[in-house]
């Protein structure tokens, strides 16, 4: 068996020895100021999808919460962990932007389609009820004869879009964005090819980030 904390050490290592010494200062001077990140994502917690490398972020620039599935529970429906962070990075950090990130290949929307998987997993399976309005509406626009790749790609979608609604839901978020001190979008990440679609403005449609790169 691989002794995975033998390779962890040997990362933190690599990273004291080669990455910190260019960076030292960057570091020193992000731990001498409060953080003050611009944005925030909530993201799936697939170990497949880097946040800060797709966005090219560096650090303090941005604030980042997981979970299975890139959820966001209504405000009310689960006061727990999602619900502080969202309220703290508004409230206190002031962010500008909340971003909701979804991706390929999913585990998470692909157990909502089959949730016989789930059975052995309770937190879990509660856990998605969060997204189960996305799997009505998803079911509810499906075409006869869909492939299951469309199905999924769907579900990714609308899973993303409600989780955007959820978002809504939350005072400090309803009352930010009142204030246009705040606004939302959608993303969906391609973990094969790289692409990110971002559904922006309250829109269903999701847009590829083309790469001729105006700003905006
Ligand atoms: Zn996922």
């Amino acid at each position: 068996m691989k002794d995975v904390l033998s390779e962890l050490k040997a990362g933190i290592r690599q990273f004291r020895t080669e990455v910190y010494p260019a960076q030292a200062e960057v570091y020193r001077k992000a731990e001498s100021e409060p953080q003050r990140p611009a944005a925030m994502i909530v993201t799936c917690a697939d170990s497949r999808i880097d946040p800060e490398l797709i966005t090219q972020s560096g650090t303090g620039e941005l604030f980042v919460t997981r979970n299975i599935g890139n959820l966001v529970p209504a405000y009310g429906e689960m006061m727990g962990g999602v619900s502080a962070v969202v309220e703290y990075a508004v409230s206190a950090l002031k962010v500008k932007h909340i971003v909701v990130c979804g991706h390929s290949d999913c585990g998470a929307m692909k157990a909502l389609l089959n949730q016989e998987s789930l059975e052995s997993m309770g937190t879990v399976k509660r856990w998605m009820r969060n997204a189960e309005a996305a799997l009505s509406v998803a079911d509810s626009l499906s075409e006869p004869d869909e492939k299951p790749s469309t199905r999924l790609r769907r579900l990714t979608e609308e899973n993303v879009l409600l989780q955007v609604q959820h978002l809504r839901t939350h005072p400090s978020v309803a009352g930010a964005i009142a204030r246009e001190e705040l606004s939302l979008s959608g993303w969906v990440y391609d973990i094969g090819t790289g692409e990110v679609r971002i559904s922006e403005n309250g829109e269903r449609v999701f847009r590829a980030v083309t790469l001729e790169g105006k700003a905006g």
